[in-house]
């Protein structure tokens, strides 16, 4: 869990690794990419890859509230668990962002996390 405090500390204050970050500070590397690797945003940006980004789709709905909407203000304190369910499936902000999306529990019983294992 202490990862995963860091990596919350390091999305909130926007210092993690995400295209808008490597740009603001003039980091150019393979491993460092601008745009985001689903190929829809030029500066891949935090709200993006939560909110908007093709590869994170299947696994929005952890996120989501009962309107069907992602509120960005929420994610930190009412849905912290299951945004980091969902930081841990979709692999956002790490290295591995784009690859396979971990298991993910289907929409309906989003709370039943079949196959989904929050313990490291
Ligand atoms: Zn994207």
């Amino acid at each position: 869990m202490k990862g995963e405090t860091a990596l919350l500390a390091r999305i909130a204050s926007g210092h993690c690794k995400v295209g808008a970050y490597f740009l603001k500070m003039h980091i150019d590397a393979p491993d460092a990419p601008i745009a985001c690797p689903c190929g829809t945003i030029d500066i891949q940006t935090i709200v993006h890859v939560i909110s908007d980004c093709p590869i994170t789709d299947p696994a929005r709905h952890l996120i989501e509230n009962e309107d069907g909407d992602v509120d960005l203000a929420t994610l930190f304190t009412d849905k912290i668990d299951s945004f980091l369910k969902w930081l841990k499936a979709t692999h956002s902000f790490t290295r591995r962002f784009g690859e396979a999306l971990g298991p993910v529990s289907p929409r309906q019983g989003a709370s039943d996390l079949v196959g989904f294992s929050v313990v490291d």
